[in-house]
């Protein structure tokens, strides 16, 4: 009787990666060769890129059965190509994995051995080491971490890729969270489950350049705050209350000062900066409210987090007709 394999999906989100693929995926099926006691299916997915990777992926898919994609209408964001890729995956593990070898595929043997050995439900990998960032990037990223450990209940481990291989039910129960404003590493973090981390570093790229500058890389930052904190909110209303017991007391000192000493009221530059800076904080505070309003507002309607434009069974319906004409 022939044994049913277990099914392992490899999720890979693509934007601009013509270089990196050729190289991945020669890596990837050679790991799948070695794992002869597991099936594999490759999932990728088009995040509207603008070179040759929708090509290098239709040619992948036409002469391996095992290459599926799914195209993007537009840029949608890996946080929409991760998602993508979670939902349609039917492996019974699912690992998501970056397209430029910086995690790379020989990793699977040990994560793929840890979950079904050591009984994890997820093997994850961190890189706190953040080779190949600016200094910059790194004070900003390690001051993140610190504010983000500070401010929300969902733990975040410090240098997290988005590199894991997770169970069935894990997966199961990340596409049950349908939120369209997505930070998944929140996410991961909030459903739970029994997670093994593993540190490595993680090298360059293969080819290609990062496609995270520094103003995405802010609002995705920002994104993690407003998806897994309401702190900012609370520290508004804590800190207009300290400024109306701070008014209350100076009122006070005010009008003593005017009825004992009749002193006259005196003072309008202090004053004018008080205003300033009053009104300051307050459109600040606004600010932050309005960012969390925007955010339920997105989330209201209920956009769609991705939109798929050809996927890999339109090359696989092309090829058959070839064959039948
Ligand atoms: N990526 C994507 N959509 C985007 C940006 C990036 O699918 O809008 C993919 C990209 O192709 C790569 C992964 O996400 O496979 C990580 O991107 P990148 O290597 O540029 O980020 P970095 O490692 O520099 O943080
Ligand atoms: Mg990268």
């Amino acid at each position: 009787m022939k044994q049913i394999k277990e099914l392992i999906s490899i999720i890979v989100p693509c934007y601009n990666e013509e270089d990196s693929l050729p190289i991945f995926y020669e890596e990837i099926t050679k790991i799948a060769k070695e794992m002869k006691n597991q099936d594999f299916e490759f999932l990728f997915i088009n995040d509207g890129s603008k070179d040759n990777t929708l090509t290098i992926l239709k040619d992948l898919a036409r002469k391996d059965e095992r290459v599926r994609f799914i195209s993007f209408s537009r840029n949608f964001g890996k946080e929409g190509g991760m998602y993508a890729g979670l939902e349609n995956a039917t492996g019974d593990y699912v690992a998501i994995m970056d397209a430029d070898m910086q995690d790379p595929p020989s990793m699977i043997k040990t994560m793929y051995h840890d979950i079904t050995k050591e009984g994890f439900d997820c093997v994850a990998l961190y890189s706190p080491s953040h080779k190949g960032y600016g200094i910059i990037r790194k004070i900003f990223t390690n001051c993140w971490y610190k504010l983000i450990g500070l401010i929300s209940s969902t733990s975040q481990v410090p240098g997290a890729r988005d590199f894991r291989l997770m169970k069935r039910k894990m997966v199961d129960a990340i596409v049950n969270m349908r939120e369209y404003n997505r930070y998944s590493k929140g996410i991961f973090s909030f459903v739970g489950f029994n997670t093994k981390w593993i540190e490595y570093e993680a090298p360059d790229r293969a080819a290609g350049t990062s496609k995270f500058n520094f103003w995405k890389l802010f609002k995705y930052a920002l994104e993690g705050i407003l998806a897994f904190s309401t702190t900012p909110l609370v520290l508004a209303a804590i800190i207009g209350l300290i400024f109306c017991l701070i008014a209350f007391i100076a009122i006070i000192v005010i009008i003593v000062k005017t009825l004992i000493l009749g002193d006259p009221v005196g003072g309008w530059p202090s004053l004018a900066c008080m205003i300033m800076f009053v009104s300051g904080v307050q459109l600040f505070f606004l600010g932050i409210f309005g960012m969390y309003m925007s955010k339920l507002y997105l989330e209201v309607k209920k956009r769609p987090i991705y939109i798929s434009s050809e996927t890999e069974k339109n090359v696989r319906e092309d090829k058959k007709e070839e064959k039948n004409d």
